[in-house]
């Protein structure tokens, strides 16, 4: 059972000390995936979060848009969540984000667990600085069901269905 809710925020841009952006951007407070070496783990310890790892998810609603100068700058999407959690699907915070960066010149690099990172082909086009990295610890999917029981299959990964 996972605790949903819809938190206020001032914005879901996160300036960053890592080497490899500008800025970060979590459109969730935790990550239903649930992978048994989560590293973003951490985080409940500064959003108030009680509950276990995975059984929490906070949807960032922001009503302000981004007004920084971002050209040539860098968002790692995501760092502490999965952008592409199953719950994407309904409320769309990461696709309204990259709405926001069509025809712009920002560099945006997207690393997931999930398939649903194919729902928004049409947004990658019309942003020319996107990269997008599916992440794969196993080929094996019995294994993956251990590591990363929520996330996308190794089939659909790999070829963006599970095999016939
Ligand atoms: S996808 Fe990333 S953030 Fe989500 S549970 Fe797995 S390791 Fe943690």
């Amino acid at each position: 059972m996972i605790t949903i809710t819809e938190i206020e925020t001032k914005s879901i841009l996160t300036k960053t000390a890592l080497p490899s952006g500008d800025f970060v951007a979590n459109p969730y407070v935790g990550c239903p995936h649930k992978c048994m070496y989560c590293y973003a783990d951490f985080m409940r310890r500064f959003t108030n979060h009680g509950e276990k790892r995975g059984d929490f998810l906070d949807v960032k609603r922001c009503d302000k848009k981004i007004n920084v100068d971002m050209r040539d700058k860098t968002i790692i999407l995501s760092s502490v969540t999965d952008a592409y959690n199953p719950f994407e699907q309904k409320f769309k915070v990461t696709r309204e984000l990259l709405k926001q960066f069509v025809h712009s010149q920002v560099k945006i690099d997207i690393l997931t667990k999930s398939a649903l990172v194919l729902r928004d082909r049409d947004l990658f086009r019309q942003i020319p600085g996107i990269r997008i990295g599916i992440s794969l610890n196993t080929l094996d999917d019995t294994i993956r069901k251990t590591l990363e029981p929520y996330a996308s299959s190794v089939n659909k990964r790999i070829h963006g269905k599970d095999a016939a």
